[in-house]
C-alpha cells in the first residue's frame, strides 16, 4: 500500500534518502530533516495511511508496533530516563504537512509543557 506522490512512501522505497534509526518488517524510523531538538526522529508504518484514525481503524496491531518503536528509539537515543515527547500532528490545523501518518520522537532538551496552566 503506497501513494506514489507521498514523500514518506518514497523514503520507504529508498527513492529519497533518509538517516534510518530503526527498521522492522512493518515500521521505519528516520531522523527529521529539520530537527527541532537534539533527538528528532520520525516513526512511520511502511504502509501508507494518511493519519492516526486511518491507521488505527485499518490495523490496530500495526499502530501498536509503531508506538512500541517510539519507546525503543527513546531507549536507543538515551532519552528514556531524561524524558521525551511524542507528537502526532493530525490534520492541517494541527500542523500536519505530510499525510502519511507519523509520530515525532523529541528529546535531549527541556520543553515548555504544552498543556501548562
Ligand atoms: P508534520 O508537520 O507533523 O507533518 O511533520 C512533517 C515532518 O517531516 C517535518 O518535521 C519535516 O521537517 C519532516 N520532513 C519533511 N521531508 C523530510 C525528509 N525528506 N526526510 C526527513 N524528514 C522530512
Ligand atoms: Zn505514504
Amino acid at each position: 500500500m503506497t501513494d506514489t506522490d507521498c514523500i514518506f512512501c518514497k523514503i520507504v522505497a529508498g527513492d529519497i534518502p533518509s538517516t534510518k534509526v530503526l527498521e522492522t518488517e512493518r515500521v521505519l524510523a528516520f531522523r527529521d530533516l529539520h530537527p527541532k531538538a537534539p533527538t528528532h526522529v520520525l516513526v512511520i508504518p511502511k504502509a501508507h495511511y494518511a493519519n492516526i484514525a486511518e491507521l488505527t481503524a485499518a490495523d490496530p496491531g500495526l499502530a501498536g508496533e509503531v508506538l512500541a518503536a517510539t519507546a525503543a528509539i527513546a531507549e536507543s537515543e538515551g532519552i528514556a530516563e531524561t524524558g521525551w515527547n511524542l507528537l502526532g500532528n493530525t490534520g492541517a490545523e494541527a500542523g500536519q504537512t505530510i499525510f502519511h501518518v507519523h509520530f515525532h520522537v523529541l528529546g535531549g532538551k527541556s520543553f515548555e509543557p504544552l498543556l501548562a496552566a
